[in-house]
């Protein structure tokens, strides 16, 4: 979505954002980097980035999935840039400065439901900028228009999201879901920075997601060691994104804060057991 006559600028190549980059290229020429650390194997969110010409948009994901860094603060963009955030991974998990994004979107599946829908917020003004003469199921203005019903919904996943609302609510809303998600996440660095290196942390301190905590071991035979003795302990979901390998703990919304406590406490045992 963006003006005909400027150039996208894409930033922070993280998961979402490569695919963003490649469809961009689809329907936008030329779309320009702004910034990246995958030279640094995407292990810190880069701190400057340097415009296009009269950009179109600049494009963040504000938590890499796969490599586990997030965005701790809103950015500061150049005045008139509209910002657009794929936020799919920490949507809902604190509270954020909305007015800073021109657009937000954000995958149902990780903090707020079910598959098969995606949020999407967008200043009416940006809207109004939207290229015309895409399909009509890629034409924002079109769902605008029509009340996000141009085509039957997703019913129950939008029911879904509906009662996942009220139960962030009655957690005490924003603030409180961001501070159990603090606490959860610290559980497991802390782990991994008291082991004396037996887990590595891949992502430096500062950028470290609270969402997706990824590590790495000596060997991958220890990992996968660790994977399956987490498994008969009840912990699923440990291994890293196939495209990365190594070990993530995914700490999203709905994961109680014994969950996490308990995933500390085996790697502590782990490591004893192995180091
Ligand atoms: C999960 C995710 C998506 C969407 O993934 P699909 O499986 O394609 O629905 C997009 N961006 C980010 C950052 C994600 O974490």
């Amino acid at each position: 979505m963006h003006r005909k006559e400027r150039s996208p600028t894409i930033s922070t190549p993280a998961y979402g954002a490569k695919k963003a980059i490649a469809e961009a290229k689809k329907i936008g020429k030329p779309v320009h980097l702004a910034a990246s650390s995958e030279d640094k194997s995407f292990s810190f969110i880069p701190k400057t980035h340097q415009l296009s010409d009269n950009p179109a948009y600049l494009h963040i994901t504000t938590n890499n999935t796969i490599y586990g860094t997030e965005w701790h603060h809103d950015p500061e963009v150049e005045a008139g840039v509209p910002l657009i955030a794929d936020m799919s991974s920490n949507f809902m998990s604190k509270p954020i400065d909305i007015q800073k994004y021109s657009m937000i979107y954000a995958g149902a599946q990780k903090n707020v439901g079910p598959s098969g829908a995606v949020v999407v917020i967008i200043k009416k003004d940006f809207l109004a900028t939207a290229q015309s003469g895409l399909p009509s199921m890629l034409d924002y203005q079109i769902h605008a228009k029509n009340g996000s019903m141009y085509n039957t919904p997703p019913c129950w996943t939008i029911y879904m999201i509906g009662l996942v609302m009220k139960w962030v609510e009655e957690m005490g809303g924003l603030e409180k879901i961001a501070i159990n998600n603090q606490v959860k996440a610290k559980y497991i660095y802390d782990a991994i920075d008291e082991s004396n290196g037996f887990y590595k942390g891949t992502v430096v301190p500062e950028d470290r997601s609270l969402m997706n905590i990824t590590f790495r071991m000596a060997t991958e035979e220890l990992e996968a060691l660790f994977i399956s003795e987490a498994k008969k302990a009840g912990m699923i979901g440990l291994k890293g994104h196939r495209d990365v390998g190594g070990c993530r703990a995914s700490t999203y919304n709905s994961l109680p804060l014994p969950a996490a406590h308990a995933l500390a406490e085996f790697m502590k045992d782990f490591m004893v057991k192995h180091a």
